[in-house]
């Protein structure tokens, strides 16, 4: 067995792997760029070595210098993780070629399932069903638009060197094509440096199945059943699962011959992954699943293969890379129960899903579950590398329990004021069509803006942040102006406002204050929401005790609902306003009468005009 590990690569993957070295009594060596000084697996690794500038051209990219590093201290294999250079085989020679032990399979197997259309010939070969289309060397364009006719719309243009859901373009109709091989060529070339591409049938309602499997120096190869990453956005995993709904014994049995014999033709060694495309239009059949490519090296999503299995699969790379035997024969696996994994990043689904960075200054995952991640509470989403925060995986004895038991952990996420897609996986867990098992690839973009929308704070939310809020000592900036005393004004209304601009009245009769504070942060299904009450309405009352409606922010009135001179009760819409691109509804803090009315439809208002007074009824 090894008795040293130098991981070359970093965040939740390095920490995984490194937990693992140092259960099996290994010593394990990190390496970080300058972002990552600070980093959780520079801090868990037993030794650390700084590699570069933040880039990872620069650090987790630059191979000779991992391999001098290696050399240095004293490392004897080197682990390289997912992404970085676990797919470079040039690189896996040289580190074999320095006499270190490559923690991967050999480097002529990652060379032939490196390029997708060589991949594709040599599956068919091997007798493997691959996906319809042109996988030729011909790369003239008037020659590829006949082939696309002959496959038959819609199909696939992919870049034979692409990854990570890149280099793909959808064509609907011929007329698409020539456009659409322009520009995939363009990101390809730009993106992998290659800009050779083949041509795919689109599949028609597409769930994405995969099969782990795993094989030794000394010939055996094994498979640790199915995943289903269906779930994608973008061609992007998002939630994996693990085995696939809907699966029969005969499907099941058939897709995973097929992906040991994908492993067997290219000798493999160490933990792989067999990527198929099914059409499940008429549910899983084993004659409507298709080879997509295979991924050398441990997948993102392992830890649901983990879970079902009860395998420690990096161990199982650690013993492989050491020599031995898997440690497990086919008849002795089994799958138990049902595993969920969902990713959780630093990106804003409510503006386009852009990455959000920053200092994580509150974090709260998960401790009912199993997390995987590489940060923590303080540390950094920097701008230098994948804005993953952490893996989130739910095991339980059905899929409904694995459902919810990973929705109960989402509910306990916190992170702040990093933005995360935590609501938007909850969301997904309580859709419809995901929790029948009816997945396809295409679910997340139908019903995309659905899936965003934060779902509404809860009453109790709302009260426990009032009361908070209120509570605020004597010096804070706008107590002096509360204007009323806990428990003291049967009709005190607390006016909060959260970082969306959204305005909610809390009544306050019933509070009792614990500590006061400034803001409150308050986290529901993963939405998370800052609340503070509201300064506008607070130079006059904060609390609107004294029933004057002011407008929390500049807008527009869209409807008015009462008129002067009107009786109206508690809880009653005096009007609608539009502001930030949201609706906020104003409503009567009291039972009273409309006092004063200067809101009129259609105009605008500034910010603490004076839309409506009423008047206590009493
Ligand atoms: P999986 O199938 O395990 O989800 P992907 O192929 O999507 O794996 O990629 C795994 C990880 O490797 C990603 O999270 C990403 O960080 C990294 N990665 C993969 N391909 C690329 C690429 N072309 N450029 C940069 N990073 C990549
Ligand atoms: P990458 O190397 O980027 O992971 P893949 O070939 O694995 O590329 O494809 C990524 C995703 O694109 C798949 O998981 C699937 O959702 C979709 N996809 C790929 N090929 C097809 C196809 N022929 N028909 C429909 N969807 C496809
Ligand atoms: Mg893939």
């Amino acid at each position: 067995m090894i008795e040293s590990l130098l991981i070359a690569n970093r965040g939740e993957i390095a920490c995984r792997i490194i937990r693992t070295a140092r259960a099996m009594g290994i010593r394990t060596i990190a390496v970080y760029s300058d972002a990552d000084a600070n980093a959780l697996h520079v801090r868990m690794a037993d030794d650390a070595v700084h590699i570069g500038a933040s880039a990872a051209r620069e650090s987790y990219l630059v191979g000779e210098k991992i391999i001098d590093i290696a050399r240095v201290t004293g490392a004897e294999a080197i682990h390289p993780g997912y992404g970085f250079l676990s797919e470079n085989a040039e690189f896996a020679q040289r580190v074999i070629n320095a006499g270190l032990v490559w923690v991967g399979p050999n480097p002529a197997s990652i060379t032939a399932m490196g390029l997708k259309d060589a991949a594709k010939q040599l599956m068919q070969q091997a007798g493997v069903p691959v996906t319809p289309g042109y996988m030729g060397s011909n790369q003239d364009p008037g020659f590829l638009a006949i082939q696309a006719d002959g496959i038959g719309y819609p199909v696939l243009i992919k870049a034979v060197a692409g990854g990570g859901g890149k280099g793909m373009r959808l064509v609907e109709r011929p007329e698409d094509f020539a456009d659409a091989l322009a520009s995939c060529r363009r990101e390809a070339a730009a993106s992998f440096g290659n800009d050779h591409v083949l041509i795919e049938k689109y599949i028609q309602r597409p769930r994405h199945i995969e099969v782990q499997v795993f094989g030794d120096s000394h010939g055996q190869i094994v498979h640790l059943f199915e995943r289903d990453c269906s779930l994608q956005r973008r061609h992007q995993k998002v939630i994996e699962e693990a085995p696939a709904p809907g699966m029969n014994a005969a499907t099941r049995e058939a897709l995973c011959a097929a992906a040991v014999r994908a492993a067997e033709a290219v000798d493999y060694v160490g933990a792989g992954t067999i990527e198929f495309i099914a059409d499940a239009s008429e549910g899983l059949r084993a004659d409507r699943i298709w080879f997509m490519e295979m991924n050398t090296r441990l997948q993102v999503e392992h830890p649901v293969t983990e879970a079902i299995t009860g395998v420690d699969l990096v161990e199982w790379q650690l013993r492989v890379a050491s020599g031995e035997r898997l440690p497990l024969t086919q008849a002795q696996l089994g799958i138990n129960g049902w595993a969920m994994e969902a990713r959780l990043y630093a990106e804003d689904p409510e503006r386009g899903f852009l990455p959000s960075i920053g200092k994580l200054e509150h974090l709260v995952l998960p401790d009912s579950l199993r997390v995987d991640t590489g940060v923590e509470q303080g540390g950094e989403v920097s701008p230098f590398y994948d804005p993953m925060i952490a893996k989130l995986i739910a095991h339980g004895s059905t899929r409904d329990e694995a459902i919810a038991r990973l929705e109960a952990g989402i509910d306990d996420t916190e992170v702040w004021p990093v933005r995360t897609n935590a609501g938007f996986l909850g969301n997904l867990l309580r859709h419809p069509e995901f929790l029948s098992g009816d997945v396809d690839t295409g679910l997340i973009g139908r019903d995309g803006d659905e899936l965003v929308h934060p779902i509404e704070a809860e009453v109790e939310e709302l009260t426990e942040v009032a009361a908070l809020l209120a509570a605020s000592p004597g010096e804070g900036p706008w107590s002096g102006a509360l204007g009323f005393r806990l428990n003291a004004a049967p009709h005190a209304v607390a006016r909060l406002r959260d970082d969306a601009g959204a305005v909610y009245e809390v009544p306050l009769d019933e509070v009792n204050a614990a500590e006061p504070a400034r803001d409150v942060l308050a986290f529901t299904g993963g939405f998370a929401r800052r609340y503070t009450l509201d300064r506008h309405e607070g130079a006059h009352g904060g609390v609107a005790g004294d029933g004057t409606i002011l407008s929390p922010m500049p807008g527009r009135i869209i409807a008015v609902d009462v008129a002067a001179g009107q009786t109206v009760t508690k809880g009653q819409k005096l009007l609608t306003l539009e502001a930030m691109k949201m609706e906020h509804t104003l409503t009567a803090p009291f039972d009273g009468v409309v006092a004063e009315l200067n809101a009129v439809a259609g105009a605008q208002v500034q910010v603490e005009a004076l839309l409506v007074r009423i008047e206590d009824a009493a």
